[in-house]
């Protein structure tokens, strides 16, 4: 009688700290966002696609130089250019395959130019992998959204989220 009595208040304590788990969770602020109707606030300096900037004329701070392609680990940018009049590079081509690209940040950090920045654009998937790779136009577009400044080498860009 004494050992049922005893499995009996084990239980009970057993299910009294298993309920009591659940309603310290219960009143818990809550954690999870119901994405897509609600988005987390996403700090500067997330790394989402990198985006070409605009300086305040609009016109692409890219000089052509090459060094975010050659820094990049997986080679998903491809720069083409031509020598204007003034022998300076002129910038023909943009492309960064987001396929492929690994959000590492190191082209933004090799660019002297702050030409480049990690934006807080993700949500990328597309049925069609052409879709995904990201010319020169496209890739101004989003960077001409910039509402912070560059921060931890990433900007907002703000706004619906962008394809
Ligand atoms: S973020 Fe990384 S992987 Fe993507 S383009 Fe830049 S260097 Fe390449
Ligand atoms: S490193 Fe900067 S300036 Fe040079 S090609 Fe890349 S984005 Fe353009």
């Amino acid at each position: 009688m004494l050992r049922y009595l005893r499995e009996v208040a084990s239980t009970l304590k057993g299910a009294a700290i298993g309920m009591g788990v659940t309603f310290k969770n219960m009143v818990r602020p809550t954690v999870t966002v119901q994405y897509p109707e609600e988005r987390l606030d996403l700090p500067v300096g997330f790394r989402g696609l990198p985006v070409l900037l605009s300086d305040v004329d609009g016109n692409l701070k890219c000089v052509a130089c090459e060094l975010c392609a050659k820094a990049c680990p997986v080679n998903c940018i491809e720069i083409q250019s031509h020598r204007g009049p003034s022998r300076a590079k002129v910038l023909d081509a943009f492309n960064i395959d987001a396929t492929w690209c690994m959000y590492c940040g190191l082209c933004v950090e090799a660019c002297p130019f702050d030409a480049l920045a990690m934006s807080d654009v993700y949500e990328l998937a597309d049925v069609d992998l052409a879709n995904l790779v990201y010319d020169k136009e496209r890739l101004a577009e989003i960077g001409r959204r910039q509402v912070t400044a560059t921060i931890n080498f990433g900007i907002k860009t703000g706004g619906e989220p962008t394809r």
